[in-house]
């Protein structure tokens, strides 16, 4: 790639914004009347709009035959999308942020850092498109994957090559079996180790309200907007920070070159998601307590990093503010899985989370059903896991529909394990 350094895009975000708590500053939109424009200020609406317009134009009149319009092209930039990047940005604590068309097409922008021969460490318990994706990349652009367990520090620092890594790519909490990663020391070996390497965490379990990489020292963090910041399955969206103004550049680079910028009634879409994010995700965090606590006090086996019976309890607790609201168990019967999962009403069977509504799964027969049963072996992926994904009902609608399916399929009364 040439000339990346030198490529400038519409709205790069220079001055720092202030912070106010967590909550505020998901509704708390930045509108500048500065004309010369300051974070946020990107889309200057001369009718002062309470909700950014829809710039729904894909060319925009320059002032003169040279051009020099603040935009021109929406590939390059358009100003609903501009608006929503500078309100995320703030909030992951990204140096400047991009939406783009899926959580799958983000990871695809960060990918296209890697050049063939380099290499890149990724977890073993990784979100199943994500390992589609790399496994193209080593088919077809010479570029290897070394799989470790990433819950294990040491094992991501065996596999470092100073001359070859190029990327670390970390999950955590693990989705359906809620690994967790430790983000802060993993940067601190990559960094020391391979000053060349990024380290980069697909955050799109906690959402930037409950666990902000950046802070803990990774270079790139990404979502799928897909999930919790829409938050109503009504869009599909990726969303990418970057630590620093040269990571940044070369990521629009590939985001004007391959066009996967998101749409401007999606960016909109996607803004008015996120002002939301704080009361859903803490009356979902709240509901799925509730349940995992249920669940436990039944007698089941349940993953979950609210469980203070999980390994990694102490852990998630430093990185993050909270469990989040997707939980899975163990009923020890592949059939009774089934029944349970067929017999709840409230709970959509369906892929995914992040949703307002509740739904339950099985990652094996579903999600999960790409990886192949002996690598779902080897993973120790569980035929009979049950994913729980939590929404913002009544939380004593879901307890008892829950109860009533546990009773139908037969899985209730069970001997407490304590
Ligand atoms: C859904 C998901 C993705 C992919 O996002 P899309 O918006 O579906 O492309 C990536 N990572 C995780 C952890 C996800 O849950």
């Amino acid at each position: 790639m040439t000339n990346v350094a030198t490529l400038d895009s519409p709205a790069v975000t220079t001055a720092k914004p202030k912070h106010y708590r967590p909550a505020t500053e998901l509704v708390h939109i930045e509108t500048s009347t500065d004309p010369t424009g300051g974070p946020g200020s990107t889309v200057r609406d001369p009718y002062n709009a309470a909700s950014v317009p829809i710039y729904q134009s894909a060319t925009f009149k320059q002032p003169g035959a040279h051009g020099s319009g603040e935009y021109d092209y929406s590939r390059s930039g358009n100003p609903t999308r501009s608006h929503v990047e500078s309100h995320l940005a703030k909030i992951m604590r990204a140096q400047r942020a991009f939406v783009v068309s899926s959580g799958m097409s983000a990871l695809d922008v960060i990918l296209r850092l890697v050049k063939a021969g380099e290499e890149i460490i990724a977890g073993d318990d990784l979100y199943g498109g994500t390992n589609r994706l790399l496994g193209y990349l080593s088919q077809y652009n010479g570029v290897v994957t070394r799989h470790v367990d990433t819950t294990e520090p040491l094992a991501v620092m065996e596999a470092l090559n100073p001359e070859k890594t190029r990327i670390v790519l970390l999950e955590t909490p693990t989705n359906p079996l809620i690994k967790i990663a430790d983000i802060s020391a993993i940067a601190d070996l990559v960094h020391q180790q391979c000053p060349r390497a990024l380290v980069v965490v697909d955050n799109t379990m906690m959402s930037p309200y409950l666990q902000k990489p950046l802070m803990l020292g990774a270079d790139i963090v990404y979502h799928s907007g897909t999930k919790y910041l829409s938050g109503h399955h009504d869009l599909m969206a990726g969303v990418i920070g970057a630590k620093t103004q040269a990571t940044a550049e070369q990521l629009y680079f590939v985001i004007n070159a391959t066009g996967c910028g998101l749409s401007p009634f999606d960016s909109w879409l996607l803004l008015r998601g996120v002002k939301t994010l704080a009361v859903r995700m803490e009356k979902q965090q709240d509901n799925a307590r509730q349940i995992a606590e249920f669940l436990i006090n039944q007698g089941f086996r349940v993953h979950y990093p609210g469980n203070p019976a999980h390994p990694q309890y102490e852990l998630h607790k430093r990185l993050s503010s909270g469990p989040g609201a997707v939980l899975s168990f163990e009923t020890g019967s592949t059939e009774v899985s089934e029944r349970i999962v067929e017999a709840t009403k409230l709970w959509g069977i369906s892929v995914s989370f992040g949703c307002v509504n509740s739904l339950i799964s099985m990652p094996c027969q579903m999600s999960h059903a790409s990886i192949p049963a002996h690598v779902r072996q080897e993973r120790a992926l569980p035929e009979d896991l049950i994913r729980l994904c939590v929404g913002i009902e009544d939380p004593q609608d879901l307890l008892e529909d829950l109860e009533n399916a546990l009773h139908e399929a037969g899985a209730l009364p069970r001997k407490s394990l304590g």
